[in-house]
């Protein structure tokens, strides 16, 4: 012990690769549980800018040992050109450890992304194209390839044609499209099975293990709260559980385990994609959120929607997630705005609301109630403790950390690696 859990409270982007990477001198073991190369790091370590997708932060981290769970969704192509990308760099990443049953994304997933979005006209949800939705399809209508496919070619021919049956039906005489040889796909999987294998391991028995021998563990969520498949703004959210409880499943991790549930909530709010969003900005200000802030999609380069702070949804993330802490992110780019709007509730066709409606349609609708917050203009990328914030920024903080009704243990002030307070320790 201890296991800790890194979720994102809000729509994912909130800047989790910084507080893994923040936490990962001290941490054994970053496991990643669910979703695949849809998600996009930024880590910055020096004046050197990593971008990873699928692998864990923690590989950056020369103690720790990064870990691929069972829950997440893996596209083999992508992952050793990442590798590859890294080693170029001159980091090791021979300590990576793959879970035997996480399950691959193959490029007939990739083709039914993009077709069935197309085919979703104005109602698509905006995926990132990635095949993550119909590979997670795949698993649970049993019929899905896992990493230890690779090692059996009989046992991958057979599941591959099975998988293709019915998809190639539907390419073909729906979509419109050419049929996928089973061959073609296996050919190409039997060719990752060499390179992958030294990674592949029982990732669940060798955590748990790591546990009782005392080490530290942190499971790192891709996207966030309000893109979970059960919890989120559905159906425009992705096909996992991004939520803590996801960290059981695609760990192998028992809840009982589990010490800590930090939540990532970046000052103000972003979403990529589409569906309900009640704290846009079309105006200048989100312009400025957008600019200041860099708020371009890592893995689709697509602008990101801005808008103020919403504290219903910071809430909810804490409710669901269980939280214990929160890492307030990104604080920085709030600074000049001379007072700030914070969303405190929702006015619901004329009705005060401040929860995060459960009906979809009320959502929708909900248009944010905003309290004014005094804004400030000094830097504060240079501040190491919370007393060195401006009084106001101070009280920007407390103010969230009330409506969020969970203690904000770390806030980012900047990019950089040193570039965050620590107000409790994470551990
Ligand atoms: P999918 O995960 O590619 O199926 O996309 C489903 C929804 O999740 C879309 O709105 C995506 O923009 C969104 N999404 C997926 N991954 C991320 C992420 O890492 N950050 C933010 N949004 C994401």
């Amino acid at each position: 012990m201890p296991a800790l859990v890194l979720v994102g409270a809000q729509w994912g982007d909130e800047g989790k690769g910084k507080a893994t990477d923040l936490l990962g001198g001290s941490v054994d073991y970053v496991v990643r549980y669910q979703g695949g190369n849809n998600a996009g790091h930024t880590v910055v370590v020096g004046d050197q800018k990593y971008a990873l997708h699928l692998l864990p932060s923690g590989i950056l981290s020369p103690n720790c040992v990064p870990v691929i769970g069972n829950g997440v969704v893996i596209d083999p192509a992508v992952l050793l050109s990442e590798l590859a990308g890294l080693q170029d760099r001159g980091v090791d990443t021979s300590k990576l450890l793959i879970s035997g049953n996480a399950h691959l994304i193959t490029p007939y997933h990739r083709t039914m992304d993009k077709v069935s979005e197309r085919f979703l006209g104005k109602r698509k949800i905006g995926t990132t194209g990635r095949g993550i939705g119909p590979s997670y399809a795949d698993k649970i209508n049993r019929i899905g390839i896992r990493v230890q496919d690779l090692f059996d070619e009989s046992i991958l021919r057979q599941k591959v044609e099975a998988a293709l049956n019915d998809k190639n039906q539907i390419l073909v005489k729906l979509y419109n499209r050419r049929a996928m040889p089973a061959e073609l796909v296996v050919e190409e999987y039997l060719g990752y099975a060499d390179k992958l294998r030294p990674f592949v391991a029982d990732t669940a028995l060798l955590l748990n293990q790591a546990l009782e021998d005392g080490k530290v563990v942190l499971m790192e969520g891709g996207q966030g709260t309000l893109l979970d498949v059960d919890h989120g703004t559905y159906p425009f959210v992705t096909s996992s559980n991004p939520t803590s409880g996801g960290a059981c499943t695609g760990t192998g991790i028992g809840p009982t385990k589990i010490d800590r549930v930090i939540g990532i909530l970046k000052a103000y709010t972003t979403r990529v994609g589409s569906g309900p969003f009640p704290t846009e900005l079309f105006d200048e200000d989100g312009e400025a959120l957008r600019r200041i802030g860099g708020e371009r999609g890592v893995t689709t380069g697509r602008d990101r929607r801005c808008g103020w702070f919403d504290a219903p949804i910071a809430r909810y993330a804490t409710r669901i997630n269980g939280l214990t802490d929160i890492f307030l992110t990104k604080l920085d780019v709030l600074t000049g705005w001379e007072q700030i709007p914070v969303c405190v509730a929702y006015d619901v066709d004329g009705t005060r609301v401040d929860e995060v409606p459960h009906s979809q349609s009320d959502f929708h609708h909900a248009k944010p109630i905003y309290e004014m917050l005094p804004g400030w203009s000094e830097d504060i990328t240079k501040a190491q403790t919370f007393e060195d914030l401006p009084k106001n920024a101070q009280d920007y903080v407390k103010a969230l950390e009330e409506l969020s009704r969970c203690r904000i243990s770390a806030i980012g002030v900047g990019p950089g690696r040193t570039e965050t307070i620590q107000v409790h320790s994470l551990l």
